[in-house]
């Protein structure tokens, strides 16, 4: 991995933003640990949204507790939308609720992929999506020959931490964890304790094809920021033109937005 340039306009962005908050990027993101880092920069724009949302103390939660713990204080604002019923923080909730009544009022809707799923995930769900990934595609690689019994067994027994880190290594030689085993597996799924559904900042909607419903998103703070990932927004609680002095840079794919930490 490129070393990070902390001159970049995501890097001072970021460092502004932790500041105000009174802590350093290395508190939330160690500077040695290359997994953390990519998670940062993979999903790194929650941490320079509005003042009246709660970033994660850390890139990547370890443990069920710290994520409770932090979702007790950022606060789990409930809806009920269709059978689902969704938790987000509540600057991010009122403004999904301000989003879906425009689209309703215009004769289109805002509803959950995947139910309960779309919204706030807890951490013990965001290891089952990794199981979900990691174990078939362990399989796929041993049957063809590219990883032995050992290696296989050995990977399994690792702690999942370690297991992100072996993946991200092995998916250096072409050996990916993605569902279709064809990229990397965090273009399919966060790591384990890194979503920004365990933020409770981020949505997945049915309807992230329609422009209008995407535009109307975009004009109550939410965008798309992790590439790859079309049905997922982020709520960052800003006006769109701010997003360039918050360090977030527009990348175009297939004809729809993505604002994604600008790091080089
Ligand atoms: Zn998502």
């Amino acid at each position: 991995m490129p070393e990070p340039n902390i001159s970049s306009p995501y890097y001072q962005a970021l460092n502004q933003a932790l500041a105000q908050r009174g802590v350093s990027v290395s508190d939330v993101c160690p500077d040695d640990d290359a997994v953390a880092r990519r998670v940062l920069h993979d999903y790194g724009a929650m941490f320079v949204g509005a003042q009246n949302i709660l970033p994660p103390p850390a890139c990547i939660f370890t443990s069920e507790d710290q994520v409770s713990q932090f979702q007790e204080a950022a606060g789990r604002a409930p809806a009920t939308i269709g059978d689902a019923v969704i938790e987000l923080q509540p600057a991010a909730m009122r403004a999904l609720l301000r989003a879906r009544a425009t689209a309703l009022a215009e004769g289109l809707d805002i509803t959950p992929r995947d139910g309960a799923e779309a919204a706030r995930r807890d951490y013990a769900d965001t290891v089952r999506l990794w199981n979900s990934r990691f174990l078939p595609a362990l399989d796929h690689w041993k049957n063809v020959g590219r990883q032995s019994e050992s290696q296989v067994d050995r990977l399994r027994a690792l702690p999942i931490n370690e297991q992100v880190r072996e993946v991200l290594e092995l998916e250096k030689e072409g050996i990916f964890f993605s569902k279709d085993l064809s990229k990397s597996v965090l273009y399919s799924i966060a790591a384990p304790g890194t979503s920004q559904h365990i933020a409770m900042l981020a949505f997945d909607a049915n309807e992230f094809l329609d422009s209008r419903v995407r535009e109307i998103l975009a004009t109550e703070g939410w965008f798309q920021t992790v590439l790859s990932d079309l049905p997922h927004f982020t709520f960052l609680g800003l006006a769109e033109g701010e997003l360039p002095e918050r360090g977030l840079k527009s990348v175009d794919v297939n004809g729809q937005k993505f604002w994604i930490p600008d790091v080089e």
